[in-house]
């Protein structure tokens, strides 16, 4: 079968790869339809992520078909289509049943992490019936491809851990596909205010027909005042940081109310600076974490209802043959107006 291979920091390739077989029990082989390119990819291919080693096929998204199952697999079947998560989980550690599948003992982030993962035609699936979602009949297949993992992680890590209610003031920093999905997943909770922070201004006008209510273009704005400005001094209710670098960071200290949450999502690399001196008088919760994807089987039946679209998040689309090219464009996502790409099989 053919892989996007990492081979150290700046090399990949779309190589010929040995088809992967059961090994465990509960492992479940999909045949990949749908799979898509995470920013965490690119983390991966500038060489920050150690933990990846050379030869590890990429990915942690797509949609499937069940091509085989161990013998120990009980939920699915051969011919089965799937959602595969991006996190893998036991479901019967003491994390996994608290839901903490992102810390599960014997999974977690591994696809395309410590695991080959899913930018390939085949990839094994550990922890299967846990760690794999059936498909709905005549659910669109590309949209689901969303919520392998930014649509959970947008919800769960930036609107669930910021605690958004009716009526709050919520600011997004960073209107990537994480970001969206935070601002998309947001509008379930009625805020009264979604202000999106980022540098461009495509993915702002983008922002706007999402359902953002204001936004602010760094660079050419200061964003702390024009925030303040726009809730009366008060600052945000809820600041959701989702972009990973300190000036991001600060920007959600600086403009969180009184009473208010930060919820980080983005992955950092370096150390912020956390304004204790002023933030400790404000009664303020700041949380951070690795997406669990517990909100799955919620989304899916969202996405089912027709209560919204994340199909919306793809702008472009590709064969799988041709990945490399895909990667050119996702990685020079404000020059090519990029937000999510398909890849079909
Ligand atoms: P992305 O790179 O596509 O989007 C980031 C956005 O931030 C871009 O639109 C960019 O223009 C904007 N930006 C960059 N610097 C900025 C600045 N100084 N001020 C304002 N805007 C700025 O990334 P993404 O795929 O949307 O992911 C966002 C973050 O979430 C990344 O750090 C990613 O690694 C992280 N992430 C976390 C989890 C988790 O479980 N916690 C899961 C997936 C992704
Ligand atoms: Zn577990």
């Amino acid at each position: 079968m053919k892989a996007l291979v990492y081979n150290g920091p700046g090399k990949k390739d779309w190589v010929e790869k040995p088809r992967p077989v059961i090994q465990e029990p509960t492992d479940v082989i999909v045949k990949i339809t749908k799979t898509t390119i995470c920013g965490s990819d690119l983390h991966i291919l500038k060489g920050d992520v150690p933990t990846v080693t050379e030869g590890r096929t990429l990915g942690h998204e797509g949609v499937g078909v069940v091509e085989e199952i161990g013998s120990a697999v009980r939920n699915f079947m051969k011919g089965d289509p799937v959602l595969i998560s991006c996190i893998t989980s036991c479901g019967s550690c003491p994390n996994c049943k608290r839901q903490l599948y992102s810390h599960c003992d014997d999974g977690g982030w591994q696809l395309g992490h410590t695991v080959d993962g899913t930018q390939a035609e085949y990839v094994r699936i550990r922890h299967g019936d846990n760690s794999l979602y059936p498909i709905p009949d005549g659910a669109d297949e590309e949209a689901l491809v969303m919520l392998s993992d930014i649509l959970p992680t947008g919800l769960e890590i930036g609107v669930q851990a910021g605690g958004v209610k009716p009526g709050d003031t919520l600011a997004i920093v960073g209107a990537g596909p994480v970001g969206m999905s935070a601002l998309l997943t947001a509008q379930f909770y009625s805020p009264s205010k979604i202000v999106m922070i980022d540098m461009d201004p495509a993915r702002l006008a983008l922002a706007r027909q999402f359902g953002a209510t204001d936004t602010v273009q760094v660079g050419s704005e200061d964003a702390v005042v024009k925030v303040l400005e726009m809730t009366d001094g008060r600052g945000v209710d809820v600041a959701i940081e989702a972009v990973g670098v300190p000036a991001t960071f600060d920007i959600c200290q600086k403009i969180v109310s009184a009473g208010g949450k930060i919820a980080n999502v983005g992955v950092h690399g370096k150390p912020v600076e956390l304004h204790i001196e002023h933030l400790w008088i404000k009664n303020i919760n700041i949380s951070m974490g690795l997406v669990n994807t517990n909100t799955t089987p919620m989304l899916l039946k969202t996405v089912r209802a027709g209560k919204f679209d994340p199909g919306k998040l793809i702008t472009h689309r590709f064969a799988l043959n041709e990945i490399l090219d895909a990667y050119e464009v996702f990685g020079n996502a404000a020059r090519e107006k990029a937000m999510k790409v398909i890849l079909a099989a």
